[in-house]
């Protein structure tokens, strides 16, 4: 997971912090010298990381830190704050043109950072919100990203305009316009062309269509496992053609993070989305705060809570808050919830975002993902009729059970026993919360 290294440093500096009842100057030098290796190490911008260290020393010096009663405490709200306003402090939308009047945004990067993937996200993104895109392929270099992006239009339910690889990215960008207004589309989302690394030809073929359509805004896709040289990617971009906004890719692998720490304080453009897997979905807004506090350690609720909430069927969790107050949760439900939980990137990942280094302890005690598989095999392997019903799973159906499972049946007892308390509990607590299936007052 990116940022891991950065921020198991940054946690170990804080946890020596807190341990001291009082800080002399000494003790904050230090650990901002700690924090500034953690961040260079990081690959963060040396720039960046000076500028950095220089604010928090002088917020942490005129703020009476030190004869604060929490000091510790004190450096590190300073640091987490520092960092927020790093990464730009605001979450940046982007914007639309009011009404029915066209968005046109134009995407550009290098080949390779994901940008024809991401033109498709943002589509799905920008359908989910209500307009209605139109993807434009104004990559005439690659007959495969054509392909590509019709492949990916189509999963995402969005159509894409080509002209094949016989006219200039210009004119294709023209027509696709032209196209959209007599369609009814309110957002253009030009593919344009990456190059390997950064050439003339491409700046000027972006310039190009940039004088010649009117480009509401260009968003830069990089990819974060370059780290520096992906800010470098973004300063030369904006220098040449002028960005917008940035999108991160590849924030899902392990990259050192540096690159999302830099960007914004180097290009003065802010972080649109970051890209956090392959599949279509794996867009996320970008928060600075969100994700200052991911890099500090301080869990990521709010990301969590968003998570929950795709694909959240407000029906199915009202039946649900019904059963659990009248007592009735069965395996069925109990299942249903363990794939929402996978849906969500499973245990670890909701761990790791989850405050208070509760991430960072994961990695002494693992979570056993497999024994999750266990239980759920063992309510797979159970009938319909066990599943809604588990008083009537007795002796030799639990051993038939545990066979199909493929575990020991002390594994199915195990897991009954646990339910059998899990809905004890909810009944004493309907019964507090006075829900209509359980008797008053029994607690
Ligand atoms: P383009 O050349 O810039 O258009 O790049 P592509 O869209 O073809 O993406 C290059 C590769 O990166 C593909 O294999 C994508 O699946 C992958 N990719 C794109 N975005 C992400 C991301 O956020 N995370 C991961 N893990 N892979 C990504």
């Amino acid at each position: 997971m990116a940022f891991d290294s950065l921020s198991e440093k940054l946690q170990n500096v804080f946890k020596n912090l807190r341990g001291k009842g009082r800080l002399s100057e000494a003790d904050v030098a230090t650990a901002l010298k700690e924090v500034k290796m953690a961040l260079l190490e990081a690959d963060v911008n040396f720039k960046v990381v000076k500028n950095f260290i220089k604010s928090v020393q002088e917020r942490a010096v005129g703020q009476d830190v030190m004869s604060s009663l929490t000091p510790g405490q004190m450096v590190i709200k300073i640091v987490n704050e520092e960092m927020v306003n790093l990464m730009g402090s605001e979450t940046t939308e982007i914007s639309f043109k009011p009404g029915n009047e066209i968005t046109v945004i134009m995407m550009c990067g290098l080949q390779g950072a994901g940008k024809t993937t991401t033109t498709a996200k943002l589509a799905g993104k920008f359908k989910s919100k209500g307009k209605k895109p139109l993807l434009a392929a104004c990559d005439i270099y690659r007959p495969a990203a054509i392909e590509q992006l019709q492949i990916n239009g189509d999963k995402q339910g969005v159509p894409v305009f080509t002209m094949g690889d016989k006219h200039k990215p210009v004119n294709i960008a023209k027509a696709a316009i032209e196209h959209a207004a007599k369609n009814n589309y309110n957002v253009v989302i030009l593919d344009t062309a990456g190059r390997l690394h950064i050439d003339e030809d491409m700046m000027n073929e972006l310039i190009e269509i940039k004088e010649n359509v009117n480009v509401h805004q260009a968003i830069l896709v990089v990819d974060s496992m370059t780290g520096q040289d992906a800010v470098n990617v973004a300063e030369m971009f904006n220098n040449k053609i002028g960005i917008d906004g940035v999108i991160l890719t590849k924030l899902d692998g392990d990259t050192r993070g540096g690159a999302a720490l830099s960007i914004r304080a180097v290009t003065g453009k802010p972080i649109l989305y970051v890209g956090m897997g392959e599949k279509l979905s794996d867009l996320e807004q970008f928060y600075p705060d969100r994700m200052a506090s991911r890099i500090l350690g301080m869990g990521d609720i709010l990301t969590l809570i968003d998570k929950a909430q795709i694909d959240f069927d407000e029906d199915k969790a009202r039946q649900l808050e019904k059963k659990i107050k009248k007592a009735e949760f069965d395996f069925n439900d109990f299942l249903e919830q363990m794939q929402q939980i996978k849906k969500m990137g499973g245990i670890g990942d909701i761990l790791k975002m989850m405050p208070g280094g509760m991430g960072g302890g994961l990695k002494d005690t693992e979570i056993d993902e497999n024994a999750l598989s266990g239980v759920e095999a063992i309510i797979y392997s159970m009938t319909k009729a066990e599943r809604a019903n588990p008083d009537i799973i007795n002796p030799s159906r639990k051993k038939r059970i545990a066979k199909g499972a493929g575990v020991d049946i002390s594994e199915v007892n195990k897991l009954v026993k646990q339910f059998e308390q899990m809905k004890k509990m909810m009944k004493q607590f309907s019964g507090m919360m006075g829900g209509k299936g359980a008797k008053r007052g029994k607690f």
